[in-house]
This record gives structure tokens, C-alpha cells and sequence, in this order.
């Protein structure tokens, strides 16, 4: 069997390694200029020109079984025509609604999933009115091409949007009304071609400027009923979606129930501690998912917790520890770029939470 990857950064080498241990081949797809150096050891990487077809690359791919992508980010029409050659998962719809902020809101709460209030803008002077209407604080994010934190301005007042200034080919944008969470959590899930559901358990996850720093699991501070009903969503949304493949869900626990706040087509980094935690991670399962096959039960037992390496070196003895378990994606080291992560098990939450603290102050 053989999977070609859009992109090549770490989620496209994760897929690669689990997948390779299974016999799969893979290759992948990229544009030009990009760096491929996660993948590069792992199967033929293919840079997709503007004047290549669909069918030149598809052969030059190895013609693949399947087609995944690592990324939302991708022309929905280009992905889409690969169909007429092989199966592409997770659909190009799946990845259509999730990469636009407003179809993405829209659709979740077509399906009975709740969403913090938003509304949409096409200029910076549908902005003030907009955010009148929700009311203030708002927050207002790309519509499309956001990550990280990135292409988002928090609003107080009316006076604030003078911090969007030059922002302007930036839009449009969505207006959120801002959410007042306990805390922020997300679930992974996977639907396989046979329509198989499994869902792993919820994971709490702290961000640093934005970025993912940590993820915990079991959730501390979420009811049994509260984590059923984030269970009860993302398999509607799998089914609704006639999905095949892992998709995540990013939520904040509030005082009067769970919010929705993003939907990614994709393995997810709040789900990287499923690597080491669970019969088969989330890449594995992917894989598992996209081909066929059954899936893995997400049974696990105490806790499990995940650090992220943004733009910072482990040493091996910190790194190595007794159940740590060391994920390098051999990238060059920047400021703030996620370089690798450290997964971490223990027996219970108390002591998961305590050697992820240790870690964390070590590292950063
Ligand atoms: P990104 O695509 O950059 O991850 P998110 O929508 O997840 O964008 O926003 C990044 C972070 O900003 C969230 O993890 C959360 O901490 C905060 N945030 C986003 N939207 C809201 C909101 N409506 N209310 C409160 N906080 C929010
Ligand atoms: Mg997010």
C-alpha cells in the first residue's frame, strides 16, 4: 500500500514513521520552496509546479492508494481532482469547511455543536458595527491562513481597532465574542473507510503566545457528562461528514457548557501524547483509518501529558527519563518553532502533572 502526504513538515513524518513500521510506503507532496528535511529519509518527496496536472503528479507520487493531507491549508479544487485517481482522505469538503473560519462555526452549528457568537467582515468598516452587535471584547481572526495565534486582534472598545491598521489585505474576517473559559480542551477522533468510530480521551491543553505548550489527560476539571457530550459532537460531525481519517476538535469548558472553538481535518498536536499512551497513537490510526483497516481502541490507563519543544533543545537525560519519550522532527531550530515534544505517562494525574512540571522548568 502506499499514502502520499500533502505537505512535509512533522504531523507528514509522524503519519510516515507509524505507517512505514506497517509495511506502507509513502510520498509527498510539496510546493516549491518549501523545506522538506522532516521527511526527507522517508519516501520520495514531489514538488508540485503550477504548470504540473493532477495525473503527472499523481504518477510521479508512485500512485498512491490514497491521498491524506497534513494540513487544512491546501486548494480544495487541486486535492479534489486526485479523486478521479485514487481515494483522497479526509474529503476535500471535510477540508473546505475546516479551512474558513466562517464555514467551519457555520457548519458546527448546523450540527447542534455550540460556538462562541460570531459574525463576519469583509472591511475594516464592517468591523465596529459588527462588534457592537456582539458586543465587546471581541476577537477577530482571519477568516482563513490563521494558526498559532497568528492573524488575530483582541478588541476591547471601538478604540482597539486602530491596532488592526495595515491589516487590511488581511481580511475578511470573523468576529468572535470572547469566551469566558475554565479551560481549553480538544478531542481526536478517527472514522475509518469501513466507518468504524474510535475517540480518544479529552486532553487539557495550556498555550504560551498562542502556541500549544502543553497538553494533559485525563482532564482535571470536566464532568463525565461534559466529556461525553465532546465525544457525542465530534462522532455526529464524523458521520455528518461521511469522514474518513482523524479529525480533532478544539473546545473551551465553560461555566454553562462546552464551546466549540475549531475544527482541524487532521492528527493534531493535542494529540501527540497519544503516541505513547494508548494501543495506537493518533498517526497510526490515521493510517489505519485511511487504508481500511480496523482501528485501535483508545484504551489507556493513568495519565499522559505532552511538552512542546518551541524552538528549544531537550538533552538526552532530560528528554530520556523513565517514561519520557523523546519526538524530534529534525528541523532547524528557531525562535518559537515547534522543533519536537516530549511525551511523558505516569501512574495517576498528580504525578504526570509533576514530572511535566519539572520538565517544563528545566526547558524553558
Ligand atoms: P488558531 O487557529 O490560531 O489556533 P484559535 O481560534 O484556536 O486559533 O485561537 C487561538 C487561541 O486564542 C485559543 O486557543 C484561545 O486560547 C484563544 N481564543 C480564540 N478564540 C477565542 C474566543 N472566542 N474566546 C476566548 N478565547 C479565544
Ligand atoms: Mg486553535
Amino acid at each position: 500500500m502506499r499514502i502520499a502526504i500533502l505537505g512535509v513538515g512533522q504531523l507528514a513524518r509522524m503519519m510516515a514513521l507509524d505507517g512505514i513500521a506497517m509495511g506502507v510506503e509513502f510520498s509527498f507532496l510539496k510546493l516549491p520552496g518549501e523545506d522538506s528535511r522532516c521527511v526527507d529519509c522517508l519516501g520520495s518527496v514531489v514538488t508540485a509546479g503550477p504548470q504540473d496536472s493532477c495525473a503527472s503528479l499523481f504518477e510521479a507520487l508512485g500512485c498512491p492508494d490514497v491521498i491524506t493531507t497534513e494540513k487544512e491549508g491546501v486548494d480544495v479544487d487541486f486535492y479534489e481532482q486526485f479523486s478521479s485517481h485514487c481515494a483522497v482522505y479526509p474529503s476535500s469538503r471535510a477540508v473546505w469547511i475546516s479551512q474558513n473560519r466562517l464555514r467551519e462555526k457555520t457548519f458546527l452549528n448546523d450540527q447542534g455543536v455550540p460556538t462562541a457568537e460570531f459574525a463576519p467582515a469583509t472591511s475594516l468598516e464592517e468591523i465596529a458595527p459588527a462588534a457592537e452587535r456582539l458586543g465587546y471584547p471581541v476577537i477577530v481572526k482571519t477568516q482563513e491562513n490563521g494558526y498559532d495565534g497568528k492573524g488575530q486582534w483582541w478588541l476591547r472598545s471601538e478604540a482597539d481597532i486602530a491596532s488592526m491598521q495595515g491589516a487590511e489585505a488581511s481580511g475578511p474576517w470573523l468576529l468572535e465574542k470572547v469566551v469566558p473559559f475554565e479551560c481549553e480542551v480538544s478531542v481526536v477522533a478517527a472514522r475509518s473507510s469501513a466507518g468504524q468510530v474510535e475517540v480518544y480521551p479529552l486532553a487539557e491543553n495550556v498555550h504560551r503566545d498562542g502556541v500549544l505548550l502543553t497538553s494533559v489527560v485525563p482532564v482535571e476539571s470536566i464532568s463525565q457528562a461534559q466529556s461525553d457530550e465532546v465525544k457525542r459532537h465530534i462522532t455526529r460531525l464524523l458521520q455528518e461528514l461521511d469522514y474518513v481519517g482523524v479529525l480533532s476538535m478544539e473546545c473551551f469548558v465553560t461555566e454553562s457548557g462546552i464551546v466549540a472553538n475549531e475544527l482541524a481535518p487532521r492528527v493534531h498536536n493535542s494529540g501527540h501524547w497519544t503516541q505513547n499512551a494508548v494501543p495506537a497513537g493518533q498517526f497510526e490510526q490515521h493510517v489505519r483509518a485511511v487504508l481500511g483497516f480496523p482501528l485501535a481502541p483508545p484504551e489507556m490507563s493513568g495519565a499522559a501529558g505532552m511538552l512542546n519543544l518551541l524552538g528549544v533543545q531537550a538533552t538526552a537525560e532530560q528528554a530520556l527519563r523513565a517514561n519520557h519519550h523523546w519526538h524530534w522532527y529534525g528541523k532547524e531550530v528557531r525562535s518559537g518553532r515547534k522543533v519536537g515534544h516530549i511525551n511523558v505517562t505516569a501512574p495517576n494525574l498528580l504525578a504526570l502533572k509533576s514530572a511535566l512540571a519539572k520538565l517544563q522548568a528545566e526547558i524553558y
